[in-house]
């Protein structure tokens, strides 16, 4: 789960990161109001999206004083804001954080995240802040340097004081920055965190070392320990459909192609994914709706599929081993009665029970395709879209 850069910046606070004083807005006159009350001689405005890249795409402005900020906290709230993070759609901005401008002397990249090939933590650092770390990776990868922390001890102040020479941060801030590092990675370890990333991390006139954006991902299966953290989502930054498929237990990823899928268990979704693009296809969303689904699970969740406008036809490849396939093709029947059938359907059922579900389905009365296999249910949607179009 993703968290705004202001609510990332409140969490790290409490751990003793150095975040810049701010505020967040939801309207222009708090916005005004949030930089009367900071006072600083420059104040930043910055739209707050689940997205990065703000600061290209003119989401992130410089004011000289609460006159400035009012004009820009109008430009920015509603506006849909496109970076490089949001794709062709953007995201509108419905919230700002006001913050106290700080007086930059160089910008670095510090990051924290789960190393799955080793399945440890790293902590990364460039000097080459401000700016996307994959391009920087791309294009002079000795410039990342990196930490692997060992779990039973946890990060050591000596890597952190490695890094920190290795990034070129000034002798005399080492010590500072040392403690942001190690205070990071508490506040990641403490609330289970995927990423955090900081980019950039200042080093300022005044001699200070703080944090000027803060990217905060949590892994969902630990939030039940999280409250505090929960409380913090913006359903408004989440794919509605997700939002609906988490309500009945169902994993659910929106993706951007044409045909819907309905599969049970992770490896046989992906799978099916990779043999629609094998025959040319592309698949419009990863769905597991698990083993032990009902009728009225497989209803939901033809439901979430059809209600995105960019699927040309659905595929449901199903294995019955606790789940029975007559069990299914009653939940699809009943779902193509209740939301209507205007797409293609093609049904592959293997398993316990698959002669009765392949009845019920004849006996349906619907346009359902049977497929015998995987192959041949992924080659016939493929078919069928493309007629379509
Ligand atoms: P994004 O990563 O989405 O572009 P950032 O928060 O990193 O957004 O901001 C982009 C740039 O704006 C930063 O690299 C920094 O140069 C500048 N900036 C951000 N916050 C401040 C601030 N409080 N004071 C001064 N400059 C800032
Ligand atoms: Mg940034």
């Amino acid at each position: 789960m993703n968290i705004h850069e202001y609510q990332g910046k409140e969490v790290l606070r409490q751990y003793g990161v150095s975040v810049p004083r701010g505020k967040v807005a939801f309207t222009v006159d708090e916005a005004v109001q949030a930089a009367e009350e900071l006072g600083s001689p420059v104040t930043v405005v910055k739209a707050q999206i689940h997205a990065g890249g703000r600061g290209k795409a003119g989401g992130v402005k410089i004011a000289k004083s609460p006159d400035q900020v009012r004009v820009y906290a109008e430009e920015l709230l509603g506006k849909v804001l496109v970076t490089h993070q949001t794709g062709p759609a953007g995201k509108q901005v419905k919230r700002l954080l006001i913050e106290e401008g700080c007086d930059i002397r160089k910008e670095y990249y510090i990051g924290l995240v789960l190393d799955r090939a080793t399945g440890r933590i790293v902590l990364m650092g460039s000097e080459e802040g401000g700016m996307e770390i994959e391009e920087v990776a791309a294009r002079s990868p000795e410039k990342i340097v990196k930490e692997t922390v060992d779990p039973a001890v946890g990060l050591q102040v000596f890597q952190a004081r490695r890094l920190a020479y290795a990034i070129g941060i000034p002798g005399e801030l080492v010590n500072k920055a040392v403690r942001f590092m190690t205070s990071l990675y508490t506040a990641f370890i403490d609330k289970d965190c995927s990423i955090a990333e900081i980019n950039p991390l200042v080093v300022t006139g005044s001699g200070d070392v703080m944090a000027l954006d803060a990217k905060l991902n949590f892994d969902a299966n630990a939030l039940f320990r999280h409250k505090d953290i929960l409380a913090l989502r913006d359903l408004d930054e989440e794919d509605e459909k997700e939002i609906q498929a988490s309500k009945f237990d169902l994993s659910y990823i929106a993706l951007d192609g044409t045909i819907g899928c309905m599969v049970n268990g992770a490896g046989l979704a992906m799978a099916t994914m990779d043999i629609i693009h094998y025959y040319g296809g592309a698949p419009a969303n990863f769905l597991d709706v698990g083993g032990g689904a009902t009728a009225e699970k497989v209803t939901e969740a033809f439901k979430i599929i059809l209600s995105d406008p960019q699927v040309k036809g659905i595929f449901v490849n199903i294995f019955g081993g606790i789940m029975r396939c007559d069990v299914i093709a009653e939940g699809i029947v009943q779902a193509a009665r209740q939301v209507g059938l205007s797409r293609p359907l093609v049904v592959r059922l293997e398993g316990t029970n698959v002669e009765l579900g392949k009845k019920l389905l004849r006996e349906s009365g619907l346009a359902i395709i049977t497929a015998d296999s995987m192959a041949d249910g992924a080659e016939k949607i493929v078919a069928e879209v493309q007629k379509a179009s």
